[in-house]
């Protein structure tokens, strides 16, 4: 397994391009889908988190340079974040033996871009943490009532599986949780049947400041699974920045999606207005006489995102234009002759005696499947997560 080839398990080449990935996906998704094959459950979580990792340019750029060992340890923007890869891992079994042994709670909290930008806000998460019960001590009911783990044998530990290179040789025993005993049937604490734990949901204030970087993780020490031995894990809230429809962001700078414009306001003068994220309206517009290249970037300065940490600096925006033509004889000939006097001269071509005439075909770059672009809800990496949502 931990040589497990994410390609592979999509059926797809290393130089696959992301058309091909999303296409293959969608086919395995659906042929391997629980509802329709529950014996291929495992399958199916590992056809999610490949295509979590190389639907991702980052992770998969992380995963082409270091493996999947790189996700796991971090490489590049996912430093220290191995407890967070730990729970995208398409597996967890029920409840999660792991975090309940290091009390570690992960729970996502989403942010628009706007939030980000403007920051200086509270935001509530609400979770569920296991905490000793209280009705029997977190014994789970009397000495008496003890009787040896059969699945372990009484050892509390388990052989789980292996999956990707991160052991769970010493995982807890699922039967007994560790303790090497279950609690005879009619003596089990009624409050927690047995178990010693009961769930409790918590609440928890996240002060967001402006800039907050997507997937920072924001620990709370003590505030996550009580442990057996009566000590609590911690509570890693981990921000998710949720996409924007019209801008793309990289640290603190701000990237604005292609900007059409049409050729008469690439030649003839350009205004935009647009709504920045704090709700301000900001107009740009060339200068008399300029002209807009097709793909031309033009930066507005400090007006990026605000440097995390430094809320007074503000990154830079950015935006490139994309010039539109007209369509097909959208002018008389008399019309053409008029403009060509505007316009910079065409090059005089001496047609060489006998040459061949050709045609020109328009190229039409195949189009994907219209059911390709169908559910385009969220990645699947948060349907296999064993975290709770704010
Ligand atoms: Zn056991
Ligand atoms: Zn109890």
């Amino acid at each position: 397994m931990e040589n497990l080839n994410l390609y592979d398990v999509l059926g797809v080449g290393k130089d696959a391009t992301d058309e091909e990935i999303k296409k293959n996906y969608r086919k395995l998704a659906k042929e391997f889908h629980p509802d329709k094959n529950p014996d291929a459950g495992e399958k199916f979580k590992e056809i999610s988190f490949a295509y979590e990792v190389l639907s991702d340019p980052e992770k998969r750029r992380i995963y082409d340079r270091y493996g999947l060992k790189g996700l796991q340890e971090g490489a590049d923007g996912f430093s220290d974040s191995s407890d967070f890869f730990a729970q995208w891992f398409p597996f967890g079994g029920a409840g999660g033996g792991r975090s309940k042994r290091e009390g570690q709670i992960v729970i996502k909290l989403d942010l628009t871009l706007e939030e980000i930008y403007v920051g200086s806000m509270e935001k509530t998460v609400d979770y569920k943490r296991h905490r000793l019960c209280n009705a029997c001590n977190g014994e789970g009911g009397p000495k008496e009532g003890r009787v040896s783990c059969e699945a372990c044998g009484g050892m509390g530990r388990a052989a789980a599986f292996t999956f990707m290179g991160l052991s769970a040789f010493d995982a807890l025993c699922p039967t007994c949780e560790g303790r090497g005993y279950t609690i005879k049937e009619d003596m089990r604490c009624s409050t927690c049947r047995g178990s010693g734990f009961i769930e409790e949901r918590k609440k928890r204030q996240v002060e967001i400041e402006c800039g907050v970087p997507h997937m920072l993780k924001m620990p709370f020490p003590g505030e996550g699974h009580q442990l057996r031995n009566g000590e609590y894990g911690d509570l890693i809230v981990v921000v998710v920045q949720a996409d924007h429809s019209v801008f793309m962001r990289r640290n603190s700078q701000l990237y604005m999606r292609d900007l059409e414009i049409n050729i008469t306001e690439a030649l003839c003068g350009y205004v935009h207005c647009f709504k920045h994220l704090d709700g301000r309206n900001i107009c740009m517009r060339t200068q008399p006489g300029e002209v807009l290249h097709h793909n031309h970037i033009k930066i507005l300065r400090s007006e990026g995102m605000p440097v995390y940490n430094k809320p007074a600096e503000k990154g830079d925006l950015y935006v490139k234009f994309k010039v539109t033509f007209p369509e097909n004889n959208f002018a008389t000939s008399t019309q053409l002759t008029m403009l060509e006097e505007l316009l910079p001269p065409r090059e005089r071509i001496n047609v060489p005696a006998g040459a061949e005439e050709v045609d020109l075909m328009d190229f039409k770059p195949r189009t994907s499947h219209p059911e390709d672009d169908e559910e385009h809800g969220q990645s699947p990496h948060y349907e296999s997560v064993q975290c709770q949502t704010a």
